[in-house]
């Protein structure tokens, strides 16, 4: 089997593995420095971003926007790897951005091809070696440092960086998961969730509104209680609600065996509203199907399954509705309950919640507490953003911090 000695070994060829190597080849500039990735092209996931646009930075990255158990590592990264720090090393090997109404930054050319260009050329000028289709299995210490035993070969590193990512897309045919590398010299996980992604839900209606979109809010619900609210466009999918407002929801309804969202289609109006709305629309549509209510105001499947809901029969003109069942109805339009079904699927996840301990890694250097020379940056850490650039940025500065320890 192949055997190769290294200065640095950057395990994983994503947004955190490749930042690093930019940054460690910079200073290391005499020495030889190699990404290994499983796959057979690094930046995979990069190139999917942003619906292939790459979200890569959101210029409001501040602590609320995180959740972890490496808050400490979080708080000292944000306050000196900032938006404008990775901004200004993209700007440096060639990436021009532009930052939308929310913050949320892209490349000027929106394509995410851009970005993994600059890394990947930025590399290639640095002499750094991209070694693909090679997975790492586990690594142990050795008299060089540390022996990196792969499928393929061995390689013999001084310093080792863990940038091997989350276990959401999960990658077909490989032997280990993503976590093998961290828990090979003795790292530890917390509870691992599928995050930032659709949530699967449990009514007879749904899968009527397959592929229709509404505005509006959506709330978590878990034991009874209100956890978090958050507005926006909804998508309705055959089996689950989805949308970047639903996904920021994800890490606390997947978790859950018996949680609830709560879906308002007209979230500016009260309840008082809605029933003097629907009191309007009934005198207009009077001789005509009750469904002809929600003409102008919603799509007709959202209106069909708004009275499905509500146990009204579709058949009949809007005169004959009773009193309690246009109560019933307003309160579905206020407040339309779907029990949630987590099926604990990461595939469609955009990033994994949980990961390394933040209680193992130097908050300061992101080295490991464990094993010296070995330092962990990006998504295999325990640390998972919001929707909007927040994860791509932990991603690159965590990258960089740790490049810079190298
Ligand atoms: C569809 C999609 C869209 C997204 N859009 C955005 C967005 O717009 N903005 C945003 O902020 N975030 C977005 N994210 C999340 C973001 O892409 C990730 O958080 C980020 O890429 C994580 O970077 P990473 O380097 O930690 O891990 P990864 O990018 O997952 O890279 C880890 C790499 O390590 C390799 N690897 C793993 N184990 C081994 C091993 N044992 N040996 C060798 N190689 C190994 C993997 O193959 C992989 O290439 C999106 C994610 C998805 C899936």
């Amino acid at each position: 089997m192949e055997t190769m000695k290294v200065y640095a070994a950057i395990i994983g060829g994503g947004a955190s593995g490749l930042m690093c190597a930019c940054v460690a080849s910079k200073k290391n500039s005499d020495k030889r420095i190699v990404v290994i990735e499983r796959d057979n092209r690094v930046g995979k996931k990069i190139m999917v971003s942003g619906n292939s646009r790459c979200n890569l930075t959101n210029l409001d990255a501040n602590i609320i926007h995180y959740h972890t158990s490496f808050d400490s590592g979080i708080k000292y990264l944000l306050e000196h790897f900032t938006p404008s720090d990775v901004l200004s090393k993209f700007e440096s090997i060639g990436l021009s951005t532009y930052a939308d109404s929310e913050n949320r930054v892209y490349p000027l050319s929106r394509q995410s091809s851009a970005v993994l260009s600059v890394l990947r050329n930025e590399l290639r000028r640095r002499g750094v070696e991209e070694i693909c289709d090679t997975e790492v299995l586990s690594i142990s210490k050795c008299d060089y440092g540390y022996k990196l035993s792969c499928n393929d070969k061995t390689v013999f590193a001084k310093k080792v960086v863990i940038a091997t990512g989350g276990k959401n897309n999960y990658a077909q045919k490989v032997v280990s998961d993503t976590y093998t590398v961290s828990k090979s010299i003795g790292h530890n996980l917390t509870e691992l969730s599928p995050s930032l992604s659709p949530v699967k839900v449990d009514s007879k209606v749904i899968k009527s509104l397959k592929g229709i979109r509404a505005q509006g809010s959506v709330t978590a619900v878990v034991n009874g209680k209100k956890i978090k609210t958050e507005s926006g466009e909804i998508q309705f999918g055959a089996d689950c609600l989805s949308g970047i407002c639903v996904f920021n929801l994800s890490r606390i309804l997947n978790k859950e065996k018996s949680g609830e969202i709560i879906v308002k289609l007209l979230c500016d109006y009260s309840l008082e509203e809605i029933n003097a709305i629907l009191s309007k629309r009934v005198e207009l549509t009077k001789n005509e199907n009750v469904q002809e209510i929600f003409t102008g105001l919603f799509h007709k499947n959202i209106g069909i399954a708004l009275l499905k809901e509500s146990k009204i029969d579709t058949n009949i003109n809007s005169d004959k509705l009773t009193k309690a069942e246009l109560t019933r109805l307003a309160n579905t339009i206020n407040e339309w309950h779907f029990k949630t079904a987590p099926s604990g699927d990461f595939t469609s996840a955009q990033v994994t919640a949980g990961g390394v301990k933040g209680s193992e890694i130097d908050p300061k250097t992101f080295e490991s507490k464990i094993a010296e020379n070995v330092y962990l940056c990006g998504e295999a850490i325990d640390v998972d953003g919001d929707c909007g650039g927040f994860n791509l940025h932990f991603a690159f500065a965590s990258g960089m911090l740790v490049g810079e320890q190298l």
